[in-house]
This record gives C-alpha cells, sequence and structure tokens, in this order.
C-alpha cells in the first residue's frame, strides 16, 4: 500500500516562483525515506503538500489511497503529522504537557484518553521530568523531541520530517535520528525525512529521493543513488565521506575492486577489517 502518492504536483507561489513541477514521488507504507536535495530544491514545498498545508496548483496528492482536498484536510492531518523546519513555530502552549496535549484536546478525546496520549508520547520521546517546562526554555534536542511527542500524541500512521537533525550537536542529532529509527522499526511509521545531510542518509533511509530545482531527480535504495556520484555533484550534493574515501581508494591507489563502496562507517570497518585478513 502507498503511504503517499503525488500524480503531477507542481506548486507556484502567489509570487509566480515556480517551487515544484510535475512531480510523481511514491513511498510505501512503513518505508523510511529522505528526501534529499541542495536548499531551495522545493523540499519543504513537497512535504507541506503531504498534509494538505499546501494545496497543489495543479496534480493531485494522495494519503493512504485518499486524495487530499480542503474538505478532508482534518482526517488527512490526523494521518499525517508535521514537524516542522523550526520547533519554535510548533511550539506555544505554556508547557510541554499542555501542547503534547494541544493535538489530541482538538479532536475532543476523554480525558482520561488525552492523558494517556501524552504519558505515551513523552515516554517514547524520553521528555519525563520536563512535562511542566515552558517549552522555549528548552534545550535544542529537548525542542525537537517536544515537537515530535506533539506529533506523535494525534497517533498519526505517517510522520514528515524537515530538517529534523539540522542545529544539533552530534550526540543530541544521534539521539534524535535514534527515536525516529524507533518509531519507523518498532511503531511501524512511515517516516519522510527531508534533509540536505548526505552523511546520515545512509543511516536511516530505506530509500532516498533526489529534489533539484523543483524536479525529482532520481529515486532509489541508497546504493543506487550513491553509485551516481558525477550526477550527485552535479547538483550541488555530494557522497557520503566515508564513501568518497573509498572512491579515492578506488580510483586513484587501484586499492580495491569495483566492488559497491560502503555509505556507512559501520560497512567501512567490515570492509577494512576484510582487507587486512585477507592480507594476513
Ligand atoms: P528547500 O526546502 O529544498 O530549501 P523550498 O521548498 O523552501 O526548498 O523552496 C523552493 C523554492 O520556492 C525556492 O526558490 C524558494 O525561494 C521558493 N519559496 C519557498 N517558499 C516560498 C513562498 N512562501 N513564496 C514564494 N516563494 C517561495
Amino acid at each position: 500500500m502507498k503511504a503517499i502518492e503525488t500524480i503531477n504536483l507542481s506548486h507556484t507561489y502567489p509570487d509566480g516562483t515556480k517551487a515544484i513541477g510535475n512531480i510523481n514521488f511514491n513511498v510505501e507504507k512503513g518505508k523510511n525515506i529522505a528526501i534529499l536535495g541542495p536548499n531551495g530544491a522545493g523540499k519543504s514545498t513537497l512535504l507541506h503538500h503531504f498534509n494538505g498545508l499546501l494545496m497543489p496548483t495543479s496534480g493531485k496528492v494522495n494519503v493512504l489511497g485518499q486524495e487530499v482536498t480542503k474538505q478532508n484536510l482534518d482526517e488527512i492531518r490526523q494521518k499525517v503529522g508535521l514537524v516542522f523546519q523550526d520547533p519554535d513555530d510548533q511550539l506555544f502552549a505554556r508547557s510541554v504537557a499542555l501542547d503534547i496535549a494541544f493535538g489530541p484536546t482538538n479532536l475532543k478525546l476523554s480525558k482520561a484518553e488525552i492523558a494517556q496520549r501524552v504519558n505515551w508520547a513523552i515516554e517514547v520521546t524520553d521528555l519525563k521530568g520536563l512535562e511542566n517546562k515552558s517549552p522555549s526554555n528548552l534545550s535544542g534536542g529537548q525542542k525537537r523531541r517536544a515537537s515530535i511527542a506533539g506529533v506523535l500524541a494525534m497517533k498519526p500512521e505517517i510522520i514528515i520530517l524537515d530538517e529534523p537533525m539540522s542545529n544539533l550537536d552530534p550526540k543530541t542529532s544521534s539521539k534524535v535520528l535514534k527515536l525516529l529509527m524507533q518509531l519507523n522499526k518498532e511503531l511501524g511509521l512511515t517516516l519522510i525525512i527531508a534533509t540536505h545531510d548526505v552523511d546520515l542518509v545512509p543511516l536511516f533511509a530505506d530509500e532516498i529521493c533526489i529534489l533539484n530545482k523543483g524536479q525529482i531527480l532520481m529515486q532509489g535504495p541508497p546504493q543506487e543513488i550513491f553509485s551516481q556520484a558525477e550526477l550527485l555533484r552535479s547538483v550541488d550534493l555530494r557522497l557520503p565521506r566515508i564513501t568518497h574515501l573509498f572512491e579515492i581508494l578506488n580510483k586513484e591507489d587501484s586499492l580495491r575492486g569495483d566492488k559497491q563502496y560502503p555509505l556507512t562507517i559501520g560497512e567501512a570497518r567490515r570492509e577494512i577489517l576484510e582487507m587486512l585478513e585477507n592480507k594476513k
């Protein structure tokens, strides 16, 4: 089943900027997909169509087989949660708990159900002890987790995240990434993550969609995408650093055969250990 499908989706902003054109994108339910592209490629514009925050100027968007229209936005937004790029655009209540409760309260759920969802979201995102704090006094990583918690409390099937690891220090970034992988693997949520961080993508993505100048350049599994180094460079992207090192070892030092390049440090480590083993 397709979680999200767009058919010839285009969006032109009122000032005439053609941000995306004729996008045919789709993601299967339960997958973890990265939308990768340079600044201004149209990533946010595309994401904002997935829960009807923006409506197509032409073409259409289907969510779990249902077309997004102005009439069914409430229903769509229960299925698709959007985590904004800047948590300050999302968090506005007096306390973390009230912020997380905002969505479920709007759904007019019972008090007991709201409390249960808030506690669950706090638990999953590791925010225990911060329930009564004002969101404005949280650290960058805590804010990010609080904005994810608010979306989780709506019990969506799909979560869209716009640059969720940006402006976080490496440790916090790893913690958020771990949380996202857990939501995908353990809860089966479909995740669509926009990013320009090439090094992080192979750590989580089942599939990558490369966006450039409002068009899809390619979509496929990480190995397939990162075997196209020149095409990536032509749109101001690059290989993951560890992959680049192996490309150099291959091309300039003729040190390895034409095997697929490792994309992560884990894969590189295994290859190096194998090389050493073979030299013994
Ligand atoms: P990305 O998320 O990949 O950085 P965006 O979707 O934000 O790209 O932007 C795509 C294009 O649309 C850019 O040229 C940007 O300047 C333009 N754009 C984004 N938002 C608006 C807006 N509200 N009004 C007019 N143009 C916009």
